[in-house]
């Protein structure tokens, strides 16, 4: 049973919010950060296969 960091109400489980003050509960927070953390990795990998393209892609100087 997830409890609020804010208020230590006790909440039942599957509640998204705190069901006395209404700030997202724990659970919710960290599933979203995971989210986050996900969209950012592919956000890299992109960007690297972005990079090697370019790298294969542009010519290069002789400079
Ligand atoms: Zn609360």
């Amino acid at each position: 049973m997830p409890v609020c960091l804010y208020c230590q109400h006790g909440n039942p489980p599957g509640e998204t919010e705190c069901r006395q003050c209404g700030m997202p509960l724990p659970a919710l927070a960290g599933r979203a950060g995971e989210r986050r953390q996900r969209r950012f990795m592919w956000f890299c990998v992109g960007l690297t296969i972005f990079c090697v393209i370019m790298f294969f892609w542009l010519p290069r100087s002789t400079g």
